[in-house]
Parts: structure tokens; sequence; C-alpha cells
């Protein structure tokens, strides 16, 4: 089974408009409310691959009921823990362009014994997991060594951490040894500090990455694919032309993708075909976090993976 963390989870909100024009009044009947935060898309992309999911964090207030009614309907099994704080809302305005406009509201503080409470109980489950991602940014209140907590509690039963976060929160966790991190480019040059132009200026980075403990690192590199670097070899994953309508959550959906594939124990070049064709199917979707498995099957068929 796969388990997911999300600490900050969301109600996604999204609208869809003609044209974004500022200061004035827009009008839509195409919208929806879904339940967001990076780790639930990962949880939901999973259990449309057709795996089980246990998901872990914290939801509050009618937004965090909202969330849980919203994710068992998907029939994603939870330990969330009840906070006194609320859930936070985002929102994603897109227009017929393709442009788009993401506001995403900070979120709740969690105290002390919250965070006990989800340590607690990730331990009671640990046993039942095979692969654990730790997905998006931290909650304001709570240790941000959260994510090494977890990982130490996921490497000493053998099991395998995929942390897809960005910043102090991905660096001061990195020493804790999670299989694998996924920076996209933009995350990884603000971490090194410089613009990464070509293959060369990845690879330095790279280590730089995987010196400070990180076993695999893949960069995702939006309609250009995905560099992969660490202890299960070097490559360039390749991947087809299509025509986005909506790339957000792609690499929550490489995420679910490249969980999908360890937790089956594929082969690596397969585990990149996976996390790379359920990125490019979500970006053919509407949704956030959606892919159809009939396309990801066609597109792992056109996924080419270089080995460096
Ligand atoms: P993030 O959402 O973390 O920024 P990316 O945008 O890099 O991640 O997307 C993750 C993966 O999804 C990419 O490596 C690629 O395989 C796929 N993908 C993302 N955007 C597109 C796009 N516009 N066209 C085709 N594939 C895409």
């Amino acid at each position: 089974m796969i388990g997911t963390v999300t600490l900050n989870p969301a109600i996604d909100r999204r609208y869809n408009v003609d044209k974004l024009d500022i200061n004035i009044v827009k009008r839509t009947s195409d919208y929806s409310a879904t339940a967001g935060g990076k780790g639930l898309n990962v949880s939901r992309v999973v259990r449309i691959l057709g795996e089980k999911v246990l998901a872990f964090g914290f939801l509050g207030g009618s937004e965090g009921d909202f969330i849980q009614r919203k994710i068992s309907e998907l029939g994603i099994k939870s330990y969330f823990i009840n906070i006194k704080g609320t859930t936070r809302t985002c929102l994603n305005i897109i227009d017929e362009l393709g442009d788009n406009i993401e506001i995403l509201e900070g979120g709740p503080t969690i105290t002390k014994d919250e965070e006990n409470r989800l340590l607690k109980v990730f331990k009671s489950q640990i046993d039942n997991l095979d692969v654990v991602t730790l997905s998006g940014s931290l909650p304001k209140g709570i240790d941000n060594d959260i994510y090494g907590k977890l990982i130490k509690v996921i490497n000493e039963k053998g099991k395998k951490a995929i942390l897809d976060t960005s910043g102090r929160d991905l660096i001061v966790n990195l020493d804790s040894r999670p299989f694998l991190v996924k920076p996209n480019r933009e995350e990884l040059e603000n971490i090194i500090g410089g613009v990464l132009n070509t293959e060369e200026d990845i690879k330095k980075s790279a280590k730089k990455i995987l010196d400070l403990g990180a076993q695999n690192i893949a960069i995702s590199l939006g309609s250009e694919g995905m560099y992969f670097f660490g202890k299960l070899g070097n490559f360039k994953v390749n991947i087809p032309k299509i025509k986005a309508i909506n790339p957000v959550g792609s690499g929550d959906s490489s995420i679910a993708g490249f969980a999908y594939g360890i937790s089956k124990n594929l082969d690596i070049i397969e585990v990149l075909k996976y996390a790379n064709a359920c990125g490019v199917a979500n970006a053919m979707e509407k949704e956030t976090g959606k892919i159809d498995v009939t396309v990801v099957n066609e597109i792992l068929e056109k996924i080419e993976v270089v080995i460096l």
C-alpha cells in the first residue's frame, strides 16, 4: 500500500474564464472544488492507477470536513488528525489561452499535541505501507524537521520515502536520507541560487542535493521531461509533445507514478516512464491531479529514457 502525507491540505477551487482581465467582474458556470494539497493530488492519482492509498495529515473546520468527505468518496482510507485550526482554500483561475493565476492561502497553525498525534498514528501504520510520499509546504507551528522525523520512521522499517517539497523545508530534511526527492527546475535553481541552463549545470546541482543526503533526485522540467540522478543511475527522460490544458498538479501526478512503480518493484526505467506518463496525462486534463489511465498507457509507449 502507498502512504501519502499531506500536512497542509487545501480545498482546490478551479474557475475557468474566457480571459484573465483585471478590474472586471467575471462570471462562469465552469468551476469545481476538489480535495487538494499536493499529497491529496498524489493520493487521487494513485487511486486512479488502481492502488490502495492510506492518507495522513491534518484537517480542521468545515473545510476539513469537506475534504474528508471527498477523499472517502474516492475510496482513499485516511488517518487525518482533527485540528483546532481551519484547513485552507486555494484558487486556480484559468483562461482559454491556458494562462492561469494561483492563489494559495497560508493555512492553519499546528500545535505540538497535534504534531505528536500525527507521529503516533503514522508509526502505528508504517508496517502496512511500502512507499510513502511526503508532499508540500509545512503548515505554521510545526517543527521544520517533521519530514525528517517521518522519513526516519520509514527508513527504519526498510520502506521508501519520496519527499516533494522545496526550499528550506527540503534542505533541512535531506540528512534523514529520503529515497527520492523531486524538485522542478525552478525549485532547484532557488536552492542553488543560479540559473540552470545546461545538462552539466543540472547534474552539478543534483550532486549537491545527493551529497546532502537524498538517495536519488528527479528534476522535472515541465514539457521538457525530466532528469534523474542517484544510486539507481543517471537518466534523461524525453516525453512526447502534447497540447497542455492544465499542467498544475503534473508534478504531483509524477510523484504518484513514482510511488506506483516503486511499490511494484518495477525497473527504474519503467518507473521513470510511469512518473512522466502520469505527469503528461495530468497536463492534458482540466482538473488538477487527474489522469486518464488509457492516456497514460498510450503515453508510456512514447516516452524515451536515455541512460547518461
Ligand atoms: P511541477 O508540477 O512540480 O512543477 P513539472 O511541471 O515539471 O512539475 O511536471 C512534472 C512532469 O509532468 C514533467 O516532468 C513532465 O513529464 C510532465 N509535464 C508537466 N508539464 C507538461 C507539459 N506542459 N507538457 C507535457 N508534459 C508535462
